[in-house]
Parts: C-alpha cells; structure tokens; sequence
C-alpha cells in the first residue's frame, strides 16, 4: 500500500508537471519573450527594391525563428545582433504579391509565441514618377514650434518630458501642424509654390525638443505637433494648393531620448567615445587632401551635441535603417523632397548608399544637402555627379549655396572693392563651373541657424529690398525664412531663440496678427509687398527659372545682369551705392542692343534704356522690350 501509495503520488506529481508544462509553454514562452516594435511599421508591394529588411525589437525575441507561411513575402535572412532583444530580418516582397496583411510568427521549439500582423500596402498612384522641386520654386522656410499654433491643447502632452514654457525662448512655444494647416492659404497667396518645415518628428528630450533636431522616434511625429494622420492631411492640403512640401531629415544623429540609447543592438550602432567627445565641426575634413586621420576622424564620429548621439553609417544595418526610414516617408507621406542635415558629418559612403537607393526609386525626386562650407569648391563635393573628379558620387541633386549665404552678411553694408559689396555675389557666381549643375542650388540669405537677413543689412528696409531682388532673380531655388516677409529681426548672438521668435499672429493670445495685411505695420506691408510681387511675377517667368544668366563687374557698387532664353529678356539692376546711378546702355549692348525700352515689374514703370537712372538703394527688375 505504502510502496503502491508511493508510486501513485510520484505519478501524480509527474503527470501535473508534464501538464503544467505542456499548458503553460506557450504562455511562459510569451511572458519571456514580448515583441514591442516592427520597424517600418509596414510596407507597399511594388516597389523597385524588393528587399525590405525589418527591425524587430523585443525581449529575447533573438531566442526565436520567424517564419512567415504566405506566399509574395519571404525571409530570405535572420541576422541576430549583439542584443539578444534584436532581430533583423530580411524580407523579399515579390512584385506579385497581394496588398494585405501577412502574419509574421516568432517561433520557439517549434511554437508561435509572438506574431505580427505586417501590412504591405498598395503604392500611390503615380508615386514612382513623382518630381520634386527646381529652378521654377521658390521655398518656404517654416519653423513648426514658431509659426502657429493651430491647437494649444497638444502643447505639453503626458507622455513627453519637455512641456510648453512661453517664457522661455529655448522651450517649447507650442506651435504645430494645425496651425501649419491653417496658414496653407497665407504661404500660398504670398506666392510660395514649396514649403520645407524643420522636423517634425518625435524628440522626446529633457531641453531643447522644440527644433525637432534630436530624434527620438524615426517613425512618429512627435504629439505635440499632432499626429502622423494629421501630417498626411497637411501634405495633402498643401498639394491641394499646389505647393511641395520638403521633409526635414537628420540621418548624423539621433537624440539621447531615443528608445534605442537604453538597449543597443550593436555598441557599434552609434560612434562612441570612453567620455563625451565633440565633432570638430570642420566639414572641409572630408575631402582635404592634407587631412589627419586625427581631424577627419573627430569631425565624422564625433558628436554634434551632449543630447545628440552620432549614428554609425558604416554599420550595414543602420544605413539601411534609414534608407528604409526615408523611403518610408515618402511614399507614406507623399513627399516632394527632403532637405539632408548636417550631410557631410555622417560617413560619406553610407549616405551615398542611401542617396542612390531613393532616387532608383524616384529619379525624379530631390534631395538638398545642408553643405554648410564657405567655399564653392567645397560645397560643389556634394552634388551628384563628381565634377571635380575626387571618386565620390554622392547621388544627391541639390546643395545649399553657403557662399552666398555668407556673402549676404556683407554685400549690402560694404563699399564696393575687389571682393566687397555686390562684388561678393559676382566672385561667387563666375565660381559656378565648380558645380555640375550651378541650377540644381538652393539659394538662401538666412535660415533658423543664424542672424535674420534683416540684421545682416543693419536693419536697411531698402538694403533688404535688394536682396530679395537679387534672391528671386539670380540662378538656383531662392528659400525664404518664414517672418522675413514682415522683416523679422534676430540677432544670433542673443542665442537660437532670438532668431527663431514666434511669428506674431500664430498665437490665439497675440496682440497683432502679422498674417493680416491689418495686423502689419506700414514699413512690414512694404515688405511684404515687395516679396509678394516679386513670388507672383517670378512664378510664371520661365526665363528665371531656366533662362541663361549674363552678369556685368559691378561697378559703383551696382550689380547688372541680365536672364534671357528664345523669347524673353530680363535686365535686373541693383543700385547698392548711396547715390543716384545713370546707366550707360551702351555698356550692355551684347544684350540689350536691340531693345529701347524696359518695364519695371516692381512699380510697373517704363523706362527709355538710354536714359536709365536709377535711385540710391534701389533696385530695378526689367522687362526689355
Ligand atoms: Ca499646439
């Protein structure tokens, strides 16, 4: 009995393990082992590419074997990372697969413990073929957290650690994508045909969230702004008025808030350092001939900023991340370009990698590179192309002329000399064969990193006046920073928040709404005319657009070029000096020989060539007839 009983219970307590075991293995499995994030969240049947490699994040997800069972998806690779809370997998969407979802199932031992149901959706119509911006835009610079806020109740949200602080001109303002949305019309009537919008994304940082520039979801708009539905709805809103609209994207780092920074699928994921260690800034590190391993070195791995971790481009599976991540973008977004930060601080060959990838799947897409460098020759080893022959093709269409960026802090306030006033312009122009395409440049006097144009020509409403002239009919795609249209001043050196002030009128509580030609002051109405006759005129002027470009040494301190094609003749003057200058016609006669007259398109004047005056610190735009 006793020995019987003995059995019977050793049976018992083995045949209630064997149970407990059998029911609970999945379940034990699940609790070990989560599935927090499939990164992109989904993909389209279609594309060029068919690879799709997935990020999958979750507890010892690396513990198990994904499979999928329908057909027109595929793994074709699992690679595990140094987390085992890491699986890359490596897809095939077949071209004839069925838009819809596939379930993914993470398996252990032979069973489902985790699925994901991956949505491949069906492609835009049109999406491969779409263009993005050139010669024939004119671009608008807006800052998000500064321009308008359409919602004050998504200021702070629970959920993000930064909150609203109008105190504070480095906290948060709380402007966002309604209020975008609700100035559609405003950037439209102003005669803008683009908008390029700093980032948007998630920041989830302790300070300084509000530029958007340290990342900490590559898949999220951050809520404060609103949602990703409502960014879709402002493209299209913006499409609808027919402007582009040009996504902010910043592939050199991310932010310390990022959701990877506390678990790293790889330590080389990110370029570190045993203590904190600054880029040096110097972006002429990357081609210099001369350089030191030292500089280079400490210029591409080190950090942009404390908050700023430096992403590792060379690591295979962070480019593609990106690259991924870009691509998603656009089509889920229906974008009309990208604007690249900081571009020459990541590794050049994973960024090119990136660039070649986009524009095979849209060769008619854009992509501007923020090539901050001061010197022609160095911007130019950035644009596609290789015209200066140093083996690097970067795939990227467009850069930003810094030159001139730099030039417009001075042009206006100098005395003419051999490289002084308008003559700044001139030497940075007769540089363009540096360039592979000088058209295919993003000209710009100011933008959200430094002194407002306003300040740079010492608070001169004619000298501001002139540059604009000169932005909006010289070669390339003028950009213009939101608030320059009502002269905004900033001054860098009173810091960031100085030169991105929130544009007067976005904010329910103002005391004068700038977006109304009644909320502006007299001197800003001039202004904003000026900007506004100059948009509508140029936006159907082809002949600015793609026309050729003849200039003239200035003389004076007056600048004289003229744009031309088959059909069309424009003679643009500016008078920098302080004195009235009369126009020796005969001087152009290579171009305006055959003509008697001119047009002012700026006050609708007509002008006899050979008696052409024009008034200290002015400008004249002429149609030549
Ligand atoms: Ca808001």
């Amino acid at each position: 009995m006793i020995f019987q009983h003995r059995l019977s219970m050793n049976f018992k307590i083995f045949t209630a393990l064997l149970l407990l075991m059998l029911l609970s293995n999945a379940s034990l499995y699940s609790q070990q082992i989560t599935l927090d994030r499939v990164e992109p969240p989904f993909w389209w049947v279609g594309m060029k590419n068919e690879n799709l490699q997935l990020l999958v994040y979750g507890k010892s997800i690396s513990l198990t074997k994904p499979e999928i069972i329908t057909p027109g998806l595929s793994i074709v690779k699992v690679t595990k990372a140094e987390s085992p809370n890491y699986l890359f997998v490596d897809l095939v969407v077949s071209s004839g697969a069925t838009p819809g979802i596939y379930t993914l199932l993470f398996k252990k031992d032979g069973q489902t413990v985790q699925t994901f149901d991956y949505e491949l959706k069906a492609r835009r119509a049109g999406s491969v073929n779409r263009k993005g911006f050139d010669q024939s835009d004119v671009i608008y610079l807006l800052f998000p957290d500064r321009f308008a806020n359409g919602n004050p109740g998504n200021d702070s949200h629970p959920e993000m650690l930064d909150k609203a602080d109008r105190t504070n001109p480095d906290g948060r303002q709380g402007g966002d994508i309604q209020g975008m949305i609700n100035k559609i019309d405003y950037i439209s009537d102003l005669g803008f045909t683009s908008i390029w919008h700093n980032p948007l994304l998630e920041n989830n940082q302790a300070k300084y969230s509000y530029h958007g520039y340290a990342i900490s979801n590559f898949y999220r708009i951050d809520p404060r702004f609103g949602t990703n539905d409502d960014y879709l709805r402002f493209i299209q809103l913006s499409h609808d008025k027919g402007l582009k609209v040009i996504k902010d994207m910043i592939f050199n780092h991310c932010g310390s808030g990022h959701w990877w920074m506390n678990d790293l699928p790889w330590q080389d994921w990110i370029n570190q350092f045993e203590s904190y260690t600054r880029s040096n800034f110097r972006a002429g590190t990357v081609f210099d001939p001369y350089v030191s391993e030292y500089d280079q070195n400490l210029f591409q791995r080190g950090w942009f900023d404390t908050n700023m971790p430096d992403l590792n481009q060379n690591n295979p599976f962070m480019i593609n991340y990106l690259t991924q991540n870009s691509i998603w973008w656009v089509e889920y977004a229906d974008l009309d370009g990208i604007r690249m930060d900081t571009y020459p601080y990541p590794f050049k060959e994973g960024m090119a990698q990136w660039a070649k990838r986009l524009m095979d799947e849209y060769p008619d897409f854009t992509v501007v590179a923020e090539s901050w460098l001061t010197e022609p020759g160095q911007v130019a080893t950035w644009q596609r192309g290789d015209k200066l022959g140093l083996g690097y093709e970067s795939h990227v269409t467009h850069v930003f002329d810094f030159p001139m960026y730099e030039a417009f802090r001075f042009a206006f306030n100098e005395q003419q000399g051999w490289n002084s006033g308008l003559v700044r312009f001139y030497n940075i122009l007769s540089q363009d064969y540096l360039y592979q395409n000088p058209s295919e440049i993003v000209i710009f006097s100011d933008n959200h990193d430094g002194d407002r144009i306003f300040n740079k020509v010492n608070k001169d409403m004619r000298s501001l006046k002139l540059a604009m002239t000169f932005l909006l009919t010289t070669r390339g795609v003028p950009q213009i920073y939101n608030g320059t249209e009502i002269m905004m001043a900033g001054d860098e050196k009173v810091g960031h928040g100085d030169v991105r002030k929130p544009f007067p009128g976005g904010w329910p509580d103002d005391n004068r709404d700038a977006f109304t030609r009644d909320g502006r002051t007299e001197q800003e109405n001039e202004i904003f005319d000026h900007i506004h006759t100059l948009l509508k005129w140029r936006k159907s002027k082809s002949v600015i657009h793609y026309g050729r470009l003849t200039h003239f040494i200035p003389h004076n301190n007056t600048y004289i070029y003229f744009r031309y094609n088959e059909t069309e003749k424009v003679m643009v003057i500016l008078n920098n000096s302080d004195e009235e200058q009369k126009i020796d016609i005969r001087q152009f006669a290579e171009l305006a020989g055959g003509n008697s007259v001119g047009v002012n398109i700026l006050d609708n004047t007509t002008y006899q060539l050979n008696n052409l005056k024009v008034p200290a610190k002015t400008g004249f735009i002429l149609e030549l007839k």
